[in-house]
């Protein structure tokens, strides 16, 4: 548990040591449309004790915060105005008391977040914000103790309003429609797993899974975009939270040909190495497939949400054949994929695998999610963090997509 527990503190630290750089250029820029200013908040600590325990975070300025409490497992989430956090590195969390786990980022524009995870069903004793010094700094004070179950449950059932989406999450009503392309082309949808406050695995020396699946993302997006009958969009371009339905809403918004959705996850097994190109499937073609595929499904968790809801069984016939059309081109192109990929990369044994992911549900999209390799093999680690590599694996996606795509191409040309 200790060794758990330390990880997750040189993760935090990582994490917030590639935030610094970059973004403490930005400070001080307005949030769009908020008229608020980027925080920064530079200090943080805990302390106390597993009756009472203390969060301290020290902000450059004034800011607003709300609480709310989550359960399964139990989670005290802070929301954020657009914040930067720059402490980490050096200055590493500890966790103490009742706190057994913290991530912050950013969770939508504007918007930031710290979630704490809890040992127990706890409650807010005492909260303050407060200036500190004489710089303008204000420090926000967070004393939490235990408490039962039952009014932890009240609490959450009493908590109003948004218990936290990342924005814009309507797409209740979309339903599968027709093709409405006007210019023919092919939208490929590519996914970078993970972002913002959700780093996804981490590798010993290469860091957050997040920042490497959008490096090949992108490399993939200019290998594709050399096709002029593709049109390529990407479900974030930066380094942003983006929910596990709203991916799938993207694609399903966008009339998607095809998701490909990007992983480099870590197994329990070290061993273990090699691509992997799973498809959606409710029983999980073996353990290993389940296992992965409840990691992934947590991201939504991490980010301090609900966890993503299961497809209420529709019963509308036309949604059910799409689905298994929909099916069997996923099928296919996993297919492509693997025999493609074959020649060129190192693949797992049995790379052709099927679990229940949330983000491969969108029932009219043919999707697949390709673990490129797993961060927990020391082999894997250095393929996927270098340049060569991700290129190579590029090329090798974009033609198996084109092999795939091009039945496709030669009817829409028509
Ligand atoms: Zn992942």
């Amino acid at each position: 548990m200790f060794a758990m527990l330390r990880n997750l503190c040189v993760a935090i630290a990582y994490c917030a040591a590639i935030f610094l750089p970059q973004n403490a250029i930005a400070a001080n820029k307005a949030v769009p449309g908020t008229g608020e200013q980027t925080a920064i908040a530079f200090a943080a600590r805990i302390a106390g004790d597993s009756n009472r325990t203390r969060l301290v975070v020290d902000f450059d300025r004034k800011i607003s915060f709300k609480s709310l409490f989550l359960e399964n497992p139990n989670r005290l989430v802070i929301d954020l105005p657009d914040t930067i956090f720059s402490f980490g590195g050096d200055q590493q969390i500890s966790l103490f008391g009742l706190i057994g786990g913290i991530r912050y980022g950013a969770i939508a524009p504007g918007r930031s977040r710290i979630v704490l995870q809890t040992s127990s069903p706890t409650r807010i004793d005492n909260s303050s914000l407060q200036p500190h010094g004489d710089k303008g700094h204000y420090r926000l004070l967070l004393d939490i103790v235990k408490t039962d179950k039952e009014s932890y449950r009240n609490t959450i059932f009493l908590q109003t309003g948004d218990i936290g989406n990342s924005g814009n999450v309507a797409y209740k009503g979309d339903r599968i429609r027709r093709k409405d392309n006007k210019n023919n082309k092919i939208t490929v949808v590519i996914d970078p797993g993970h972002g913002g406050i959700d780093g996804g695995a981490e590798g010993k020396h290469v860091g957050a899974e997040k920042n490497i699946t959008l490096k090949i993302a992108l490399k993939l997006k200019s290998e594709l975009e050399k096709s002029r009958h593709l049109k390529v969009l990407m479900t974030r371009t930066a380094d942003t939270f983006v929910s596990l339905s709203e991916r799938v809403g993207f694609a399903r918004r966008n009339q998607a040909d095809l998701m490909i959705s990007l992983h480099a996850d870590t197994l329990r097994q070290k061993q273990i190495r090699g691509a992997t190109i799973y498809t959606l499937s409710k029983e999980g073609s073996d353990e290993l497939a389940k296992n992965l595929a409840d990691k992934e499904n947590r991201s939504d968790l991490v980010a301090g949400l609900a966890l993503p809801q299961q497809n209420a069984e529709v019963a509308d016939i036309l949604i059910e054949l799409t689905r298994r059309e929909t099916k069997s081109f996923s099928l296919q192109i996993a297919r492509i994929l693997v025999s493609q990929l074959r020649s060129h990369i190192k693949l797992i044994k049995n790379p052709l695998r099927a679990a229940n992911f949330h983000v491969l549900r969108a029932p009219e999209v043919p999707s697949v999610l390709i673990e490129l390799g797993y961060l927990s093999n020391t082999d894997d680690e250095q393929q996927l963090s270098s340049d060569l590599w991700q290129q190579k694996a590029a090329e090798q996606m974009r033609i198996a997509i084109m092999n795939f795509l091009r039945p496709k191409i030669a009817l829409r040309g028509k």
